[in-house]
């Protein structure tokens, strides 16, 4: 097309078209007639009219990329900071809570060790740190220990160990939910090891667990590996230990509660 020739305004819009659709900016492409009519009606400069244009389409792939890094954490649940109740659980720390929630632990890939009873909202405070990191943008990974122990072991059998150890280390925040006193299957405890070990002091993990500190030798079988595993993971780590009542119990316990007054209600 000569430059002397000018190009009819409606062939000119079907270019521009044509020129985001092919460079995928398609919803920058769906919104331009919208933006155009804005543009004109409301006498943009042409800076405001393509900042405009390209603020939708930044937006958009923000949303995607943010729907993708969540579908990847697989986190159990849709839990966020607001939703732990501090005021149930004393024996949390809300203070360093809301530290970790600023994810500045990532940056020196500090650990984060929940330690406490069941029910005291142990996987809760992991996710909501995860889902933090998620909304920070950074790569997510949640899986229970018994579930990475099984991952590990088929892809012992499948020849995919090293894939399988990559994909532990790839995470820039990976949570293992639920190391218990039952020994993991098969030669987990090794395999637990060896993902922690390559992780140690490039990225971060939260570990929870209700096996205390020093019973892990015990809960391993093996001390050795107990030790090991623990000296990395405490090398730089926030120990969060949650001995408070039973999230789950309290609630059963005041439903429990309100049926026995319902009951001596009725009866008195
Ligand atoms: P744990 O992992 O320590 O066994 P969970 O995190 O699974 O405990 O918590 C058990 C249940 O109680 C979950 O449904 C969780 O949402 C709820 N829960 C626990 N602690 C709190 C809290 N402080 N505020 C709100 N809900 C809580
Ligand atoms: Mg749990």
């Amino acid at each position: 097309m000569s430059d002397t020739m000018p190009m009819s305004e409606a062939r000119r819009y079907q270019q521009l078209r044509g020129h985001l659709s092919y460079l995928k900016l398609n919803d920058a492409a769906e919104a331009l007639p919208r933006v155009l009519d804005q543009a004109r009606a409301e006498r943009m400069t042409l800076t405001t009219a393509l900042e405009k244009l390209l603020e939708i389409e930044v937006e958009a792939t923000e949303a995607r990329k943010l729907s993708s890094r969540l579908r990847f954490a697989c986190l159990p649940e849709p839990w966020t900071l607001n939703d732990f109740d501090f005021a149930a659980q004393p024996g949390v720390d809300e203070k360093l809570i809301r530290d970790l929630a600023t994810l500045r632990f990532l940056d020196n890939a500090s650990n984060v060790l929940l330690v406490g009873p069941p029910g005291v909202g142990k996987t809760m405070l992991a996710v909501v740190l995860a889902r933090s990191a998620v909304d920070a943008g950074h790569r997510v990974y949640f899986t229970t220990a018994a579930e990475l122990a099984a991952k590990c072991h088929k892809a012992a059998l499948e020849d995919r160990w090293s894939s399988i150890m990559r994909f532990f280390a790839g995470p820039r925040l990976l949570v293992i939910d639920e190391l218990g006193y039952l020994p993991l299957p098969g030669d987990g405890a090794s395999a637990l090891f060896q993902v922690i070990n390559q992780r140690y002091l490039k990225s971060s993990t939260i570990l929870t667990t209700n096996v205390g500190i020093a019973d892990w030798a015990g809960a391993f079988g093996d001390a050795t590996v107990a030790a090991a595993m623990l000296d990395r993971l405490l090398h730089r780590a926030a120990v969060v230990g949650i001995d408070g009542p039973s999230y789950r119990l309290r609630s059963h316990q005041s439903h429990s509660d309100n049926l026995r007054k319902g009951v001596t209600g009725r009866a008195g």
